[in-house]
């Protein structure tokens, strides 16, 4: 790349990675700022002063999370390498062929992040440049062979999947495929999913119901994998259209849309669902 080409990227990578504080002199807010919705925020760089302060800085280091010896007998060192050097410009240079992007930097602590992102997300976010296909490799490779701490099986199953090796560039790619593909069926199961399973709970809860709409009228296919509450008017026998006939006089002007979001269907009749819990209505085909 010549001088033109690394500034460009650089410039890129800029508008969607900072390490900038941009106020390491705030006071603390006294409301955390995660315990605030996007929806109620008022001022925006305020808030955004807040979360890098609050959820962005790596202000302890311990040895029970990052801090680690490098050498036996030497001294320990953060893992993420906190505290990082202060940087007036951000980088991109080239060392050993590989490619490395850092952003200017004006806080030591201040860990790297995309100010929509942190906003929206309100807690702690990390945000990377791929800078190179390895890099890619190896991040993939990390999260995909993250197995359980306790898991014996799953570490074992990567070790023989890397015994018997695969060949050539795709070696990587060609392990986490077999990798994947043996923990789908030897998946671990957590203590909480073990005891979710064995008290017969859901796996999962939903604030608002969801309710089907389809339009083939003469082929009703009830979708199994959907969950649908028992009130939901798909879930009687009779179809969604059947019900909409049967309609209250108060419901004479609605579409079949509204009854569906803003109706249930309940012991034969409908009732009409509380205003902030409208059904989540699906239209198919
Ligand atoms: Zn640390």
């Amino acid at each position: 790349m010549n001088a033109d080409e690394v500034q460009n990227v650089t410039d890129y990578f800029d508008g969607i990675i900072t390490a900038t504080n941009p106020d390491i002199n705030a006071i603390a807010p006294l409301q955390h700022p995660s315990g605030i919705r996007p929806t109620a925020v008022a001022d925006w760089d305020t808030d955004y002063v807040n979360l890098v302060n609050k959820v962005q800085r790596h202000t302890m280091c311990k040895p029970e999370t990052c801090l680690k010896k490098v050498k036996k007998s030497g001294p320990e060192k953060c893992r993420f390498d906190f505290p990082q050097k202060l940087l007036a410009v951000s980088t991109l240079c080239a060392t050993d062929g590989k490619w490395g992007y850092t952003p200017k930097r004006n806080d030591p602590r201040v860990n790297r992040h995309n100010r929509g992102i942190l906003q929206a997300w309100r807690a702690n976010v990390d945000v990377s440049a791929i800078t190179d296909k390895q890099a890619v490799i190896n991040y993939v490779a990390k999260y995909a062979s993250k197995g359980e701490p306790r898991s014996a099986t799953y570490a074992e199953i990567f070790r023989t999947i890397l015994d018997a090796g695969a060949s050539g560039s795709d070696k990587a790619r060609k392990s986490i495929q077999k990798l994947l593909t043996k923990s789908i069926s030897e998946r671990d199961i957590s203590a909480q999913e073990c005891m979710h399973l064995l008290m017969g709970h859901d796996l999962y809860r939903s604030s608002r119901s969801f309710v089907n709409i389809t339009l083939k009228n003469d082929e009703w296919v009830p979708l199994t994998s959907v969950k649908t509450d028992d009130d939901s008017p798909e879930g009687q026998g009779k179809t969604i259209l059947e019900k909409y006939k049967l309609r209250i006089p108060e419901m004479e002007g609605l579409s079949l849309f509204e009854v569906a979001s803003k109706y249930s269907w309940s012991r034969q009749n409908w009732r009409k669902r509380a205003a902030n819990k409208e059904a989540v209505v699906r239209v198919f085909p």
